[in-house]
């Protein structure tokens, strides 16, 4: 274990961005006796740090703002840490060791963290800049998606991942009078995530509530009014859609300028070794605007994980380093539970089960590789959805319990229970298998 950039107690840490990973951060580092005792926080957005990814069910109309809030600006000020907000770090000097904003402030580093996220990733279509197109991914954007909502007419959601349903799915709640589509470049539906069964599982419960799923929709151009307002689709097969407005979830871009314009190594996004650090050692890029091992970000949960080796860096405390590991995918539209992780496709090597009660449209399938567990996609019931994803981080060999996976934890438990103690495990296991495929007779294996 070991640390490197480290600040000094007496640094001066500036940390650019005040979103998740760096509201995590400066949560962390104000526990530690070593912190450095100068932090200040810049951030552009005009609210201190909220719960991004309570934006979907803050459209849709199941929370309100309040709930998103982490901490309010007082308890910065109780930390010892400056927070400056409404401002951008248009530049950075990093012979001088100084940062710029866009209202003229000029400030000084000893250290500085770069945590800028990232934002919504344009189509490189004709149209694109036309009034009414809409990012989703703060909250001035869930207001407008709001407006949209209420005022009703034809929305466009470019986008059938995780962030375009979710987008989608809230713009169909709020509003009483507004028609969604949502315009799907792949075959299928989370084509990252999810198998063909379970995206046609997804589009069939989306479809019966009311959204026009498009898939294999490649986006040509977007036609503007006189006025410069959005009013049509046209995807690349001539087929056409009336717009009111368009919402583009179609991926996101790391916010990395402040690495190209300073000279810092970065690739898709700021490049950063194992403790977070780049190729300036008094500067360290946390979150989705750094990559790392050729991977760059959009979830929080490895974020989490960047943000403990780093504060334990810069406070001088020991560290393995940050090391990827895979995530799972949930996604948050009240109604549909989903659980997915690992590759969406089957190959040669990997043993396939599969589960699917046509009655309840529940289904399961897990790929096994030599008795580990490396991907599942849950649609239903995902209540073993984590205990999955547990053991395959833990690489456990399941051959033994093969017929009794598909029904998660305890019945594996019970079969591991009898070969512990029974001399005659086999017999009982089979039985055990048998009676739990009969038990589920209006199942049918997928
Ligand atoms: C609607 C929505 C739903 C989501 N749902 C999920 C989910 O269910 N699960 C999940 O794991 N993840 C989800 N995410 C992703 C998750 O929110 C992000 O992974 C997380 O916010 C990344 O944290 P970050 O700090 O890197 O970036 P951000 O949270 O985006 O913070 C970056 C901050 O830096 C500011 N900034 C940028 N440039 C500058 C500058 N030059 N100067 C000053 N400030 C600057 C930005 O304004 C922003 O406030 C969702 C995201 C969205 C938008």
């Amino acid at each position: 274990m070991e640390t490197t950039s480290r600040c000094s107690p007496n640094d001066h840490l500036v940390i650019i961005g005040n979103g998740m990973a760096s509201h995590r951060l400066i949560e962390a580092l104000v526990k530690q006796p070593t912190r450095p005792q100068r932090i200040t926080v810049i951030g552009a957005e005009p609210t201190p740090a909220y719960n991004r990814i309570l934006l979907s069910p803050l459209l849709a109309g199941e929370m309100q703002q309040e709930a998103l809030t982490l901490r309010d600006t007082a308890w910065y000020a109780e930390q010892g840490v400056t927070l400056i907000l409404d401002e951008k770090v248009e530049t950075l000097d990093r012979a001088s060791q100084t940062l710029a904003t866009d209202s003229g402030r000029s400030l000084d580093y000893d250290h500085l963290v770069i945590a800028t996220g990232s934002r919504p990733a344009l189509p490189d279509v004709p149209g694109i800049e036309l009034e009414g197109v809409h990012g989703f991914r703060d909250l001035q954007d869930a207001d407008a998606l709001t407006d949209i909502a209420q005022q009703g007419g034809d929305a466009v959601v470019i986008g059938g991942g995780l962030l375009g349903l979710e987008a989608a799915e809230g713009l169909r709640k709020r509003g009483s009078e507004i028609k969604v589509s949502v315009l799907q470049r792949s075959e299928r539906l989370m084509n990252r995530q999810l198998d063909t069964t379970a995206a046609h599982l997804l589009k069939d419960t989306l479809t019966q509530r009311g959204l026009q799923i498009i898939t294999d929709a490649q986006v040509a151009r977007l036609e503007g009014d006189a006025q410069g307002r959005v009013v049509k689709v046209h995807l690349a097969d001539g087929r056409q859609l009336k717009a009111s407005s368009v919402i583009v979830a179609a991926g996101i871009t790391p916010n990395a300028q402040l690495g190209h314009q300073s000279g810092l190594t970065t690739q898709r996004a700021i490049v950063v070794d194992e403790f977070l650090t780049t190729s300036d050692t008094a500067i360290s890029a946390l979150g989705e605007c750094c990559q790392f091992e050729g991977t760059t970000y959009g979830l929080v949960e490895p974020i989490w994980r960047q943000v403990e080796v780093l504060a334990a860096t810069l406070c001088g405390m020991p560290t393995h380093g940050y090391a990827d590991t895979p995530s799972a995918t949930k996604l948050k539209i009240s109604g549909v539970a989903l659980y997915a992780f690992g590759p969406t496709e089957a190959s040669a090597e990997h043993d396939v089960l599969s589960y699917h009660d046509l009655e309840r449209g529940d289904y399961r399938r897990l790929l096994l590789r030599n008795g580990q567990i490396e991907g599942a996609v849950l649609y239903g019931d995902t209540s073993q959805g984590p205990w999955y994803f547990e053991q395959a981080l833990a690489g456990t060999h399941l051959n033994a319990y093969r017929q009794a996976l598909l029904f998660g934890a305890a019945d594996v438990d019970v079969l591991r229970e009898a070969s512990q103690h029974s001399p005659d495990f086999s017999e009982l296991s089979s039985k055990h298998s048998s009676s739990k495929h009969s038990s589920h007779t209006t199942s049918e294996a997928a």
